[in-house]
């Protein structure tokens, strides 16, 4: 069946009566305010599935001690899926250092307080109440990194995959565009949902599919924090070999994590981003959301990062094949922006994971097995293909387009792959940086380099002499702004020194320095854990959050005083009334 793409997905009865709705196939609930942008993987998920002839309504940063905000558009025909946001809503809420955040981007006004800790437990809850016997799907990155026994950070302790804590009926991990699909399928045909590419569902010991590979158990990660290293290796591999079941037991259930499906074709995701998006947020909102307001004018070129960074959550959730949308679909969206009521002639990014990396791929024979955790390090894979001069001829033709007056790369770049295409980096110093460019070098340090799986700092030292070479060149005032990290696992205070010194001997004082946060399934986050690294040998952790603000302190020149004692995580409020146009009527968007 086809459906017409509705302006905004609704957010109430209301707007289902105007589209003629009776009934939603699919409801989505979310941790994030509702922006119908490709950004947000809410309005992409949605737009998706209404292509395909499903229903899908919308119920975002519903209240979570009332079902009334999860019962406004009725029961749903197939299934709720549901996400925590674009964060992990631990990570939303509290910072390095535990302390409770003031602001979400992702919130109307930039408010603290809209969505609760452990959001993906929480509304299953809801929807369990309001809903008996509805299927409940989580996804996005809270759900995909917490599909298996993991640490959390902020109560210090492993818990178990969040479907068995959350009691849904199945995670959907990764980018969920064809695993999502799967589901309504078998939904509507009532048959099994185990089995589907992409997905975790839970099961009984006996129940465990043959052949299925078995991680470390929840019990014996607890009883020794190193088996965590092997578990998250393996789920590491998984989903970039794209291969292979495991199998985790925890108590008497088991977590079956099946591999992930394949990505989505240039020409798949080329007609994903050619929906019609408003790019705006949905009209009950009546504040500003920051974060709508930061990518309104941004293009996503591609998905999936090549680098296997060890502390990054986002090429864990994207993998790191490349999959880059065709030059003809992102010319089509930037002609598209220049037509848009709020257009003021600037487009902000042309990006991705790693702006870069658009166009890039691997050149392996097909069939052959990549045991590599990244394309680019130690050394760059002979088999890794960039695009930066199709990428830079790009690139010019978007920002020639009638109507676009600026066009700057917003996102990260890889540096040390822009070093081998010196027209790229060139392009990108002299036209499309906006007056400062992110680097993310991390830290000086080899051994420290070498744990976050990050480049040698001398192609940093390389690229900053190009870029101020070539900012000199064309008389323009404009600087690096390096991305730093303190208290990354292997790290000591002689490290942090080290790179202070480095910084201080050029006058330069770091602004960008990110306390290291281990978030749930990363590498890093297992080496913080363990103490070890990927090969088991032991290595030194800043664990106390004394020693962790005091190798912050140590780089940014502070003067280091004793942090207060550690009590686990401030508590959020609760849930803050309904605001804007909706107050008073009971729930937002009716
Ligand atoms: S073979 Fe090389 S280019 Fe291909 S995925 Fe592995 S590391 Fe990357």
């Amino acid at each position: 069946m086809t459906i017409k793409q509705p302006e905004f997905l609704p957010m109430s009865r209301d707007e289902m009566d105007a589209l003629g709705w009776d009934q939603i196939d699919v409801l989505l609930v979310s941790g994030d305010a509702y922006v119908d942008h490709p950004a947000f993987g809410m309005a992409l998920l949605g737009r998706w599935l209404v292509s395909h002839g499903y229903r899908v309504g919308i119920v975002a940063q519903p209240r979570w001690d009332t079902t009334i905000d999860i019962e406004s558009l009725g029961r749903p025909r197939l299934f709720a899926g549901i996400t925590a946001g674009a964060l992990d809503s631990m990570l939303a809420h509290y910072t390095a250092f535990r302390k409770l955040r003031h602001d979400d981007a992702y919130t109307p006004g930039g408010r603290h307080g809209a969505r609760p800790n452990r959001a993906s437990i929480v509304y299953t809850s809801l929807v369990r109440q309001t809903f008996s016997g509805l299927p409940v799907v989580l996804g996005g990155i809270e759900a995909s990194l917490r599909r298996a026994s993991h640490y959390d950070f902020w109560t210090d302790k492993i818990r178990r995959s969040l479907l068995l804590d959350s009691k849904a009926d199945l995670i959907v991990y990764g980018m969920a565009e064809r695993s999502l699909l799967e589901v309504a399928k078998r939904v509507d045909e009532g048959t099994s949902l185990r089995g589907i590419a992409g997905t975790v569902y839970a099961c009984r010991p006996p129940e465990i599919p043959a052949g299925a590979a078995t991680l470390p158990s929840h019990e014996e990660i607890l009883a020794e924090p190193k088996r965590l290293m092997d578990a998250t290796l393996d789920l590491e591999a998984q989903m970039h070999q794209r291969d292979g079941i495991f199998v985790q037991q925890a108590g008497d259930r088991a977590v079956v994590m099946m591999p992930p499906p394949e990505p989505l074709e240039s020409a798949e995701l080329d007609s994903l981003y050619d929906l019609p998006f408003t790019r705006q947020a949905h009209p009950a909102y009546d504040e500003p959301i920051p974060a709508a307001t930061m990518i309104q004018f941004s293009i996503t070129a591609h998905r999936g990062c090549a680098g296997g960074c060890s502390f990054c959550s986002l090429a864990l959730h994207q993998g790191r094949r490349i999959q880059s949308r065709s030059p003809e679909s992102l010319v089509r969206e930037a002609k598209r922006l220049t037509h848009h009521p709020d257009w003021d002639g600037a487009i902000t990014d042309v990006g991705g994971p790693s702006a870069n990396m658009w166009g890039a791929r691997c050149t392996a024979p097909s069939g052959s097995v990549c045991r590599r955790t990244s394309c680019l390090v130690p050394e760059r894979c002979p088999h890794f293909k960039a695009e930066q001069a199709e990428l830079t001829r790009l690139l010019r033709r978007i920002a020639s387009l009638p109507g676009v007056d600026h066009l700057r790369v917003a996102s990260g770049i890889r540096h040390d792959l822009a070093m081998i295409e010196p027209a790229y980096a060139t392009a990108l110093i002299t036209n499309y940086t906006g007056g400062q460019l992110k680097l993310a070098p991390e830290h000086a340090s080899p051994c420290i380099l070498r744990l976050m799986r990050k480049p040698d700092f001398r192609l940093f030292e390389k690229f900053l002499t190009l870029f101020t070479r070539e900012s000199r060149g064309k008389g323009k005032s404009q600087y690096i702004v390096p991305y730093l990290m303190s208290a990354f696992p292997g790290c000591t205070d002689d490290d942090m020194r080290a790179l202070r010194r480095w910084f201080r001997e050029r006058g330069w004082q770091p602004q960008q320095v990110q306390c290291f946060i281990p978030t749930p399934g990363t590498v890093a986050t297992a080496m913080f854990y363990g103490g070890i690294d990927p090969d088991g040998n032991p290595i030194p952790v800043a664990r106390t959050d004394a020693e962790r603000i005091r190798q912050h302190h140590i780089l940014l020149g502070k003067a280091q005083s004793a942090p207060p004692p550690r009590k686990g995580p401030p508590k959020p409020k609760g849930p803050r009334k309904p605001s804007g146009r909706n107050r008073g009527r009971g729930s937002r968007g009716q």
